[in-house]
């Protein structure tokens, strides 16, 4: 398999390729495709295998960069996991201009409020600090189409099931899910 054979935006592959990606690891070839054609997928696979760089492409090719609006939220269960996926989709999104913001406990408040006022594309976060930054208003979903839990099980296991829920509520009935 190839990326440029996936469908990816001419802007995105470059990111992808500059980024020093040759071809897609086995999880990509399996889930990138799916999640891009907007089907909610469930994609397990072991750390190291790709799967951060799978949701960081995925993610990339759904957003419209015109639109000035969060399309797309994933929540991560550590804050590491959560900032590295930001790096990641900041590196392959780098020749489209895509927007994202690392939404974790720990940072301050008021960074997240700027930066989800100023406008951005991407939340990738912690559930607790999405939770917050939803209830307040601040990040606003009415323009979120995909939403992807990653590492959905130690999420649950480290006791954000009623956060991930809050986060649902507030969600766009039609959302595309993925975990
Ligand atoms: P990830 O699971 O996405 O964090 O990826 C684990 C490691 O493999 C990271 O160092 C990535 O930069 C690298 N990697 C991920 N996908 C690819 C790929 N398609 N080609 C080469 N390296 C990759």
């Amino acid at each position: 398999g190839s990326f440029d054979a996936m469908g990816i935006r001419e802007d995105l592959l470059r990111g992808i390729y500059g980024y020093g990606f040759e071809k897609p690891s086995a999880i990509q070839q399996r889930a990138v495709v799916p999640i891009i054609a907007g089907r909610d997928v469930i994609a397990q696979a072991q750390s190291g295998t790709g799967k951060t760089s799978m949701v960081s492409l995925s993610v990339c090719q759904v957003i419209d960069t015109n639109i000035h609006e969060v399309q797309a939220l994933i929540l991560s269960p550590t804050r590491e996991l959560a900032t590295q996926t930001e790096r990641v989709m900041q590196a392959v999104g780098n020749y489209m201009s895509v927007s994202v913001h690392a939404c974790v406990g720990g940072k301050s408040i008021g960074e997240d409020i700027r930066k989800l006022e100023a406008g951005v594309h991407v939340v990738s976060g912690t559930p607790g600090r999405v939770c917050d930054m939803i209830k307040r208003r601040t990040l606003r979903t009415r323009a979120i189409k995909l939403l992807v839990l990653d590492e959905a099980d130690e999420m649950l296991t480290r006791g954000f099931k009623d956060q991930i829920y809050d986060v649902y509520r507030y969600l766009p009935p039609e959302l595309q899910v993925s975990h």
